[in-house]
């Protein structure tokens, strides 16, 4: 017989909902929490890109068509590094797995997102939402408590586990605009010596634009008239690419790296940004958050068929986590390294990397994939190649 397991989840950001939902679609008890309302909730003005692992996730829960409806789908995605005034083109015959979807990945609004999720979760009687701050950790009716309370967690303050923290020299701008001279079909990292400018298509001609350079540069530009701000993001952008209006207003805010030392303490799991906070280039941010989701639904189901211990999901949650995190942790700073800066030493190993991304599909598989699907790339690169 299953265990029947009990959980609450602090926090119902994007990890915190979907965490409810697919732990409920697996027969479990949720208590899940959140200082504010469903309306509240909806309101941040954000896109996310999911990648084929978050894509497979959902597919898994069968609540993928759900999203697949409300969001939009890009099969290209250009990497352009300005300086060197080279451009690389992924597609989806870069992904890995045989059968792949036609898209590199697709982008949803934060709205559409946190709505779809909320709408599940109505039609879900194991999930109960209350709206209230919890700080309450050491509840003894829950086998465990999730802490998705997002990057500045209270619940890792209270559990006094210390992060490590590094405050980026780069800041981001985003807004939505439209756009003038592509397609929705397509996705744009535009490598400046300031920082990445990351255009996500949104359908139609609007985009959600993430751009990076120093705070001061960054408020600054958020101070521009509409017009001053579209023409130097002309600027900043490849040829032939025309922002043409901007849709909402513009908002600023610094980049942090946070890492805690210990992922979880006691029977208290971080999970999404609790557990970790990097640069948004790559686009990494939802899909670790939506992975460390994968791998606790995978644990647990092992515990509810007596397979595993808590205690031994608790360690392999950590180890697992913590592997992806470095990953991701160290793409995200090379790219930042050796791609925003002047620095003419850089050049050669620049060029070498454009080059090689434009002819070798090895290079290609790689690095979509390691961005993709974390540590798994490898197995499934080599699952790939035994086919
Ligand atoms: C300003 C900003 C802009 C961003 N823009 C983008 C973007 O354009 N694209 C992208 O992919 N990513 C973006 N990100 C990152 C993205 O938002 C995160 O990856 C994502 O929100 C992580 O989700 P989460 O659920 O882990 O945390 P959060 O979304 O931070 O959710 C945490 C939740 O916990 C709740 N909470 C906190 N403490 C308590 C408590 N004590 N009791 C009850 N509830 C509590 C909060 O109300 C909140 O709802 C952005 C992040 C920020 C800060």
């Amino acid at each position: 017989m299953n265990r029947t397991i009990r959980t609450k989840i602090i926090g119902a950001g994007p990890t915190g909902i979907l965490l409810a939902v697919v732990l409920a679609k697996k027969g479990i008890y949720v208590d899940l929490v959140d200082i504010n309302s469903f309306k509240e909730l909806k309101k941040r003005r954000r896109a996310y890109a999911i990648t084929q692992s978050s894509k497979d996730l959902l597919s898994s829960m069968q609540i993928w068509d759900e999203f697949e409806a409300l969001s939009n789908g890009f099969s290209k995605l250009y990497v352009c590094d300005i300086e060197i005034d080279k451009k690389a083109l992924f597609s989806s015959s870069d992904l890995i797995g045989i059968g792949r979807s036609k898209y590199v990945g697709w982008i949803i609004d934060h709205k559409n997102l946190i709505e779809t999720l909320e709408n599940i979760l109505k039609n879900s009687r194991k999930i109960e939402f209350f709206q209230r701050e919890d700080n309450n950790i050491t509840d003894p009716n829950y086998d465990f408590i999730f802490a998705a309370d997002g990057p500045s967690s209270n619940v890792r303050s209270l559990l006094e586990i210390k992060t490590y923290t590094k405050k980026y020299k780069q800041s981001c701008l985003t807004a939505k605009i439209l756009l003038r001279g592509t397609s929705p079909q397509k996705a744009y990292e535009i490598l400046h010596s300031e920082g990445p400018i990351a255009l996500l298509p949104l359908g139609g001609d609007m985009f959600q634009l993430v751009w990076s350079a120093t705070y001061e540069s960054c408020l600054r530009r958020s101070k521009l008239s509409e017009l001053d701000f579209l023409d130097e993001l002309t600027l900043n952008l490849p040829y032939g690419l025309n922002p043409d209006i901007l849709i909402d207003k513009r908002k600023v805010f610094p980049l942090e790296m946070n890492i805690p030392y210990k992922l979880t303490k006691g029977k208290v799991i971080l999970i999404g940004e609790s557990a970790h906070r990097f640069h948004p280039v790559g686009g990494q941010g939802l899909n670790l958050c939506f992975r460390d989701i994968k791998r606790i639904v995978y644990l647990v189901n092992k515990v509810q068929r007596h397979k595993l211990s808590i205690k031994k999901l608790l360690k392999l949650y950590s180890i697992y986590t913590y592997i992806d995190i470095l990953q991701v942790a160290i793409l995200t700073d090379s790219l930042i390294i050796f791609f925003s800066n002047k620095l003419k030493v850089f050049y050669p190993l620049r060029h070498t990397i454009m080059f090689l991304l434009n002819r070798s599909l090895f290079l290609r598989k790689i690095l979509l994939g390691a961005m993709t699907y974390g540590p798994m790339t490898f197995l499934k690169f080599l699952s790939e190649l035994r086919k």
